[in-house]
């Protein structure tokens, strides 16, 4: 049997359902993501138990830019007798992540080697004060990101069929905390404002090859 460990080497028992998003459009955004997908699921106290097909998206936001590539990940996170430092070591590693993609200081919502989101983190709703390595790349630039909370469950999530698509693959049924539907009903809802091109899936995840399977007839 495949038992995780915790950071301190000890089994994994009370751990907290979390769901990543993961985005890209500056290089190849596929092979970014399979390998985002890879380390996550690698990181000491975290255990990879789904991942979401891969879509390709239209940009919101800067709508000048290239086409995105986005999914999800639900992952267990091994926890302490707290959530916010969980929750906060988990973004300091995916901050860490982004930067070993050679993510590079730019615009928000602009194009980037790879961007990760904490979407939802168990049944817990947080808004904590990020420490300095959690913090955004470009923190010294933009003094209002610098002092941006973690927020959990991601504020934006509700209304990018982008977020929703992949984590209905994971979780259709689930009520985020402070949500008022289902991430089914949301998903539905922003499809009939987004329409049916704004997001396709275009490959689903293979275990065995750790990498996508593009799908016949997909893209
Ligand atoms: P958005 O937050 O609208 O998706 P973005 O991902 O483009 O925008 P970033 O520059 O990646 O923005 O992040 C801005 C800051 O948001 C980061 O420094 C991060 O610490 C903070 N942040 C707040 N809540 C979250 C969350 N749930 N997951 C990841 N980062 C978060
Ligand atoms: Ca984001
Ligand atoms: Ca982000």
């Amino acid at each position: 049997m495949n038992v995780s460990l915790s950071r301190e080497g000890r089994p994994l028992r009370r751990t907290i359902r979390a769901y990543v998003g993961l985005g890209a459009n500056v290089g190849d955004a596929d092979a970014t993501l399979a390998a985002a997908v890879r380390t996550v699921a690698s990181l000491p106290g975290i255990r990879l138990c789904g991942v979401s097909r891969l879509y390709a998206t239209r940009p919101v936001g800067v709508t000048d830019q290239p086409e995105f590539r986005n999914a999800v990940v639900a992952v267990d996170v091994a926890r302490g007798d707290e959530a916010e430092p969980a929750a906060l070591e988990l973004l300091v590693d995916l901050k860490d992540i982004e930067r070993a993609f050679g993510r590079q200081d730019r615009e928000r919502w602009g194009p980037r080697e790879v961007d990760l989101d904490i979407l939802v983190f168990g049944r817990h709703r947080l808004a904590i004060d990020r420490p300095l390595e959690g913090r955004s790349l470009d923190a010294e630039r933009d003094a209002e990101r610098a002092v941006r909370r973690l927020e959990v469950p991601h504020r934006q999530a509700r209304e990018r069929l982008f977020v929703l698509a992949p984590l209905a693959d994971l979780a259709r049924w689930l009520v985020p905390p402070g949500w008022p539907e289902t991430v089914e009903r949301a998903r539905r809802r922003r499809l009939a404002i987004e329409g049916d091109d704004a997001v396709r899936p275009i490959a689903v995840w293979d275990p065995g090859n750790d990498g996508w399977l593009q799908a016949a007839g997909w893209s």
